[in-house]
């Protein structure tokens, strides 16, 4: 008989096409779609997009060997409560690397050159002076999956000297992915442009705030791709207010999307965009055939 897969919110048609090659798959979404009530006492496999799956939920499904998120983050599901029942949680920390990296760069660019206030179409053109990339210094704070991609496109593409802070990797293995290893307050003092690229625990929560901006040159700006919390973002605007950085791009804030009266809001030099460094077509095809890939690898037989 073939394993029941709960897939709750629609995910790329492709990764559906690939989980009804072996698997009875019961979408939560569409004409038939399913209830979670009918689905929960069968389910063996659950293909987790944005639901929660809480201690709850997860008793309601006494048959459920794997839950597999669509995406990095398993801060949805009771790990806790999955592993004393035995039921593995997958993630796809590949997925989406080549789109954030992307658009971290393109962050970049749109601050460097000033397209978001150009963008407005009410800016003055002699206002608009950007600067060049190429041949400039580029901080990496984290050197993981994405920071290193990130290094690949400033190297290869503007000539960029890279630099990166990251103490859970020895200085080789920076070495090995292209920059040059530097402990933070020198690597800010170098850069014209730091990009964050660290996951949120306690020990990166304010990791950029009113004393590393002053470490900065006063041209120098910060990227963050990684997530809200790891730059004070009110020690930003106040950096900015006081011509201690030159400028912000944000994919990610404390409070998504970010409030319009935000401080950070309404500046010619910051760019915010709305948590989409992983949107893509590609990225989540690709999120979404990587959680079903490990749907198959643990319940196909
Ligand atoms: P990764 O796990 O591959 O790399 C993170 C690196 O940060 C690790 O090498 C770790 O040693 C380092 N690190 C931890 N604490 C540090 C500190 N205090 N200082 C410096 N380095 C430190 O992660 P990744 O896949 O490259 O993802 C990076 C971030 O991007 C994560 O926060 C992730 O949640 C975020 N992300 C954002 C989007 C988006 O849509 N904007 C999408 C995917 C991932």
């Amino acid at each position: 008989m073939r394993p029941v897969v709960w897939v709750p919110r629609e995910i790329h048609a492709d990764a559906v096409a690939d989980l009804e090659t072996w698997a009875d798959v019961r979408r939560g979404w569409g004409v038939g779609a399913a209830t979670e009530d009918v689905v929960a006492p069968v389910a063996e496999g659950v293909l987790l997009r944005t639901a929660r799956l809480d201690a709850p939920q997860l008793k309601r499904m006494p048959r459920l060997r794997v839950v597999a998120r669509h995406g990095v983050g398993t801060d949805t599901v009771d790990t806790a409560y999955a592993r004393e029942r035995g039921i593995r949680v997958t993630t796809t920390p590949e997925a989406n690397v080549l789109s954030v990296a992307e658009h971290a760069v393109a962050l970049l660019m749109a601050v460097r050159r000033g397209i978001g206030a150009a963008a407005t179409g009410t800016a003055s053109r002699d206002d608009l002076i950007g600067g060049e990339l190429s041949g400039s210094t580029l901080g990496l704070i984290g050197f993981g999956r994405i920071a290193r991609r990130v290094a690949r496109i400033g190297q290869g593409g503007f000539g960029m000297r890279v630099l990166a802070h990251d103490p859970g990797l020895s200085d080789d293995e920076v070495r090995a992915g292209g920059a040059q290893p530097l402990p933070l307050d020198v690597l800010l003092s170098e850069a014209d442009a730091v990009s964050v690229h660290v996951p949120l625990v306690p020990t990166t929560r304010g990791l950029l705030g009113a004393e590393q901006f002053r470490r900065m040159p006063s041209h120098a700006i910060v990227i963050n791709t990684s997530r809200g919390g790891v730059v004070d973002e009110y020690a930003l605007a106040e950096a900015l207010d006081a011509g201690e950085v030159g400028g912000a791009g944000l994919d990610v804030s404390e409070i998504e999307p970010m409030p319009d009266d935000h401080p950070l809001r309404g500046r010619a030099n910051v760019v915010v965009t709305p948590h989409i460094g992983g949107q893509t077509r590609e990225a989540m095809r690709r999120v979404a055939m990587e959680a079903a890939a490990a749907l198959r690898s643990e319940l196909a037989s």
